[in-house]
């Protein structure tokens, strides 16, 4: 189900962006920034029509807001904080102390493990 959302998300997306540099290029670099906002826009639209569609099959099948506000609560302790977002941060190496970018296992620098398989930080286990 996820895949089938994010695909008809992506292509859109693929759509839009095309629309985009099509514009660009017909009137200069100048509302390229313009274009970009727009296509941004777009995919909220679209992103909240989905959620909207999603809840309401929830609904229909009997799970309140409350449900849906504890399974939020709960992905987004997912990173470690309750701080309104899923991104993985960046964490310290504990070999040489670099910052290990977001969705590397393992240092880019040293190559020592940073994070567990499921993305938590080696040294807060
Ligand atoms: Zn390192």
């Amino acid at each position: 189900m996820l895949d089938f959302v994010l695909g008809y998300s992506a292509g859109q997306r693929s759509a839009s962006r095309a629309a985009s540099l099509a514009r660009s290029a017909a009137v200069g670099d100048a509302t390229i920034n313009t274009n970009r906002i727009e296509d941004v826009n777009e995919r909220v639209d679209r992103l909240a029509m989905i959620v909207r569609a999603m809840w309401s099959l929830l609904e229909e099948e009997g799970y309140r807001p409350e449900d849906l506000v504890a399974r939020l609560e709960e992905m987004d302790l997912a990173d470690g904080e309750l701080d309104g977002q899923v991104r993985e941060k960046s964490v310290d190496c504990p070999a040489c102390q670099s910052k290990v970018a977001p969705g590397l296992r393992n240092c880019q620098f040293c190559g020592a493990v940073a994070r567990t398989d499921d993305g938590h930080p080696l040294s807060s286990i």
